[in-house]
């Protein structure tokens, strides 16, 4: 089983789009991107409003499935390691013999399946076999039952730490929901680096909105200015006082990984309309969506540039 795990782990390493969490995003991103496209927005809504969730639900069932490669070479090794292991058992000539071998065999590959008992032995025995052949064959037909593995005996590569630090930190800003970009756990570090941080994005996307008239907002957090007032757990509070006092565990400059904003103003032109649907509100204006760069953005643009940079 371990090398089974391992081969899972090792292939779900080596796809491409594995090498980075900025890669892994804009996977995700664009399979999104793609169903807006075809005029299906609803799991683009559904990830900005959840999107830890949704993140996390779509990277551990796609890495879970990188799996025909690892279960090939899981096979192959099994097999060979199955026959090796038959003919040994065969090859001995006395009950202790095929003892030793199979419980010294066991510790070194440090897994129990089977351990041989000789007390247990007795059930097994008839008259007619020589005790050590009856032994093996009892041996050989246990071994057969395990011969085929089914893949749910694996551990799913999301269990493992080393595969879910690829996605980074999905921590969401409470305002506009963009991801945290720092690394998967660094929340829990005892300096300045403990701080969530991201590229801040149109907060309408996170159903972020002007609370009197209700109308959905392009701004993104890094662009309010200290006086803005803003709607903290019910009360008026200043942007300047609110980012200070009720979210000192994150940041909310503007961030040096910024390659996918204009691709979150690129969704959030076109999903503002169905977004203030979803929310029973307004959608923000074109004048909202100019001032903040939502406007006439081109997609393959975007990933076409996306692609130079990160790929
Ligand atoms: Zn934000
Ligand atoms: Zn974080």
């Amino acid at each position: 089983m371990k090398v089974g795990n391992l081969e899972r782990i090792k292939a779900v390493k080596d796809v491409v789009w594995m090498t980075s969490s900025e890669l892994v995003r804009l996977k995700y991103f664009e399979v999104l991107a793609k169903q807006v496209q075809n005029g299906n927005n609803k799991e683009a809504i559904s990830h900005f409003l959840n999107p830890k969730r949704y993140i996390e639900y779509w990277f551990k069932n796609q890495v879970d499935s990188v799996d025909s490669m690892a279960d090939t070479e899981y096979y192959k090794t099994y097999n060979s390691e199955f026959y090796y292991v038959s003919q040994k058992i065969h090859n001995c000539q006395s009950l202790g013999e095929i003892e030793r071998y199979v419980n010294n065999y066991m510790e070194e590959v440090d897994d129990i399946h089977y351990k041989v008992n000789l007390k247990n032995l007795e059930r097994h025995l008839n008259t007619s076999e020589e005790p050590h052949i009856q032994l093996r064959l009892h041996i050989e037909k246990r071994l057969k039952d395990y011969c085929k593995p089914k893949p749910k005996f694996f551990q799913n590569p999301s269990d493992d730490e080393s595969i879910m630090k690829m996605l980074g930190c999905t921590e969401t800003c409470y305002w506009c929901g963009a991801l945290c970009w720092g690394s998967r756990g660094h929340d829990r570090n005892t300096d300045e680096t403990k701080k969530h941080h991201t590229a801040h994005q149109p907060g309408g996307l996170h159903g972020e909105r002007y609370t009197q008239a209700d109308i959905l907002v392009a701004v993104s957090c890094h662009q309010k200015t200290d006086d803005l007032m803003v709607l903290c757990w019910n009360k008026p509070t200043r942007w300047g006082v609110a980012k200070i006092r009720d979210f000192s565990d994150w940041k909310f400059e503007s961030h040096y990984k910024d390659q996918l904003n204009n691709f979150m103003c690129w969704f959030f032109e076109k999903l503002n309309q169905d977004l203030a649907k979803r929310l029973n509100c307004v959608p923000a204006s074109n004048n909202e969506l100019s001032k903040y760069g939502c406007i006439n953005l081109n997609y393959d643009n975007i990933i076409n540039s996306l692609k130079v940079k990160l790929v």
